[in-house]
């Protein structure tokens, strides 16, 4: 029989999601625990989820050396900077990435102690009745009731059933950890993890072929924005291959052979390294015992309603195991807004202005709906562009790509989307994001002061184009 500890909230999983429910829980009072069963790469309990340790994180540390290395060679040129050949040092790129990774992984333990969330460290599974058996490090098991569960178990990456995961083959995981670069780098999938991820290893020198099974680039993204990344893409070298059906891979002695279909018929690629980044899934492996009543739906996700609670009473879910974009900051706002409800107070995260960003170079980003969309739903709009090509900050800084596009309803102005392609897009977004939480139109945003010279002027004029009244182009 093991040990029974009482809290208000149990959290299940350290991630984004996780620790957000967890610091907020406690910030409002209420006793509570957070379990995570991650170990890093030291071999020590490492908090924080996919995010901080093989994420969003790491995979930021490793665009940002790739892409300084990058531009010692193709960009200093311009600013009549030269210097020798530049080198690249993997493995010190690699552990400066991984003291970052530490850095924020600890920080999690401090925020933890500082707000008095009690950590253990195990696989936790939920049982009937909001209690939560943790199977620890050291073999023994404690049991946490809960008058309140939260699941943020989080999600693996996919496994192609013919390209099993190994030395060759890799995930996120072992492509944030390559001990040289590769001389040919194969990715499946041309995703947010295959084009960073892909960004990343070409920049420092690798042939990169990225096979990508549907038809279109970039299908969720605006058309217009996939088109300029694709074109960007091209000229750094990355080999995007469309309607790429693979069908089996090989180890062997002279690298992987990835076999695969196209419209021209049957192709083979050998390259040193595979990334397969075909998406994630809902880590609910092992999570629930018999009889606690919380469902799964038919991608094994945890069924949930708007509030993010599962139907049995006090068990909750959040982050990339439920429903909506599997990001980061969609799982901060769950775990937030789930304590809050748990509290008494109004929780809530609006899906439809969850922003997206791939960090490639330009970066991508989005908030709401894209013109396709708009046209599907039958949403009458005005569109607004203005290419980063005449922002005077943009052309100083030698990054001349990209646009930004605002979309209106054609009758109200309200601000249905933008898309950006461009520089520092990443930031940019966040107009977008809080017009339309705040219900704005393009013409408030046009008549918004913008700092000159900055690259938010792109903003400023799409914002005005929609009008047809863009100081800075012809409308
Ligand atoms: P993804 O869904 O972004 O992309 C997967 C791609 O693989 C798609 O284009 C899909 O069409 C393609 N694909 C699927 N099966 C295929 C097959 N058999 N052959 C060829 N192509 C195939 O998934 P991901 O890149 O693996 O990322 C996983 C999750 O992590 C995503 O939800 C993503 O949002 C999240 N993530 C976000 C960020 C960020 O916000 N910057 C970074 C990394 C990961």
């Amino acid at each position: 029989m093991s040990e029974q500890q009482n809290f208000d909230v149990v959290v299940i999983g350290a991630g984004p999601a996780g620790y957000h429910a967890a610091i907020r829980a406690a910030q409002l009072g209420l006793k509570t625990a957070c379990v995570d069963a991650a170990l890093g790469k030291d071999g020590k309990p490492a908090l924080g989820g996919t995010c901080l340790r093989v994420g969003c994180i790491p995979s930021k540390a490793l665009l940002d050396s790739s892409r300084q290395f990058w531009n010692m060679g193709h960009i200093f040129d311009q600013h009549g900077i030269s210097f020798d050949k530049p080198a690249i040092d993997v493995k010190k790129m690699v552990a400066r990435k991984d003291g970052i990774v530490k850095q924020f992984t600890g920080g999690i333990g401090m925020l933890f102690k500082a707000n008095k969330v009690a950590p253990f460290y195990g696989f936790a599974q939920l049982q009937p009745g909001n209690v939560v058996k943790v199977k620890q490090h050291d073999g023994s098991e404690v049991e946490l009731k809960g008058t309140n569960v939260i699941i943020a178990a989080g999600s693996d990456s996919i496994e192609l059933p013919f390209a099993k995961f190994g030395e060759h083959i890799v995930d996120n995981v072992g492509a944030l950890d390559f001990e040289t670069v590769p001389k040919r780098l194969g990715v499946i999938g041309a995703g947010v993890i295959g084009l960073e991820l892909g960004s990343v290893w070409n920049r420092l020198g690798s042939e990169v072929v990225v096979l990508e099974g549907l038809p279109n680039f970039l299908a969720a993204a605006d058309a217009e924005v996939a088109k300029v990344a694709a074109r960007e893409f091209k000229k750094q070298g990355l080999d995007i291959r469309l309607g790429c059906k693979v069908s089996n891979t090989e180890v062997k002695k002279d690298g992987v052979h990835v076999f695969y279909t196209d419209d021209k018929g049957e192709q083979e690629i050998v390259v040193d390294k595979l990334l397969v980044a075909v998406g994630r899934r809902a880590a609910t492996k092992g999570l629930l015992a018999d009889g606690t009543g919380v469902k799964l739906d038919a991608r094994g996700m945890i069924e949930v309603d708007e509030h993010n609670h599962t139907g049995v009473d006090g068990v909750w879910a959040v982050g990339d195991c439920v429903r909506g974009p599997m990001l980061a900051h969609k799982g901060f706002e769950e775990g937030i807004a789930v304590a809050e409800l748990i509290a008494g107070l109004p929780g809530h995260v609006n899906l439809d202005t969850i922003p997206w960003v791939i960090y490639t170079e330009p970066e991508i980003a989005w908030v709401g709906k894209t013109e396709e969309q708009l046209k599907a739903e039958g949403i009458p709009y005005k569109a607004g562009s203005f290419p980063f090509a005449a922002v005077g900050r943009a052309v100083a800084m030698a990054e001349p790509a990209g646009f930004v596009k605002v979309l209106a309803h054609a009758e109200t102005d309200t601000v249905l989307g933008m898309h950006l392609v461009g520089a520092n897009v990443s930031e940019l977004v966040h107009e977008g994001v809080l017009t339309m939480e705040f219900k704005g139109s393009a013409d408030d945003l046009a008549r918004i002061c913008h700092a000159h010279p900055s690259l938010s002027e792109a903003v400023h004029d799409a914002a005005m184009a929609v009008h047809k009244r863009s100081i800075h182009k012809a409308n």
